[in-house]
């Protein structure tokens, strides 16, 4: 009985974050599923989580030394973070990665595997605000 609870709470994490477009933190994720599902405890959410994520079904995303992010967009791509409040876009651009990551392989004798580039400033939200104080 214990497997087919864990599946069915991991189906309904699942949902909630599919749902949010927003990379919530896991907290956020928590309290989504919380608000439907309030037996489904915190730690149950985050475990969930950090599970999927270590099985690359969901991407964990660093961003801006906040806590950690989830998107469940897995395949490469970049971000925007507004400093001030921590909201965070997909961006679709187009340049050459592979170019770059070449350029950067040879100095210090480096073998450069992988880049993490993302984009940070302040949402139009967050700009309106101070434009208001
Ligand atoms: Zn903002
Ligand atoms: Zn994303």
């Amino acid at each position: 009985m214990i497997a087919k609870r864990n599946t069915i709470q991991k189906q309904i994490v699942f949902d909630v974050l599919t749902k949010m477009h927003n990379h919530p933190s896991a907290g956020m994720v928590y309290e989504a599923v919380n608000a439907e599902y309030p037996n489904i405890s915190r730690a149950t959410v985050f475990r969930i989580l950090a599970e999927a994520a270590d099985e690359g079904r969901i991407l964990r995303l660093k961003l801006n030394d906040s806590t950690d992010r989830y998107d469940t967009t897995t395949f490469h791509h970049h971000h925007v973070v507004c400093r001030e409040c921590g909201h965070v876009a997909d961006v679709d651009i187009d340049f050459d990665e592979k170019k770059l990551l070449d350029r950067a392989v040879g100095h210090e004798d480096f073998c450069v595997e992988k880049s993490h580039i993302e984009f940070v400033g302040i949402c139009s939200k967050c700009r309106n605000k101070i434009k208001n104080l």
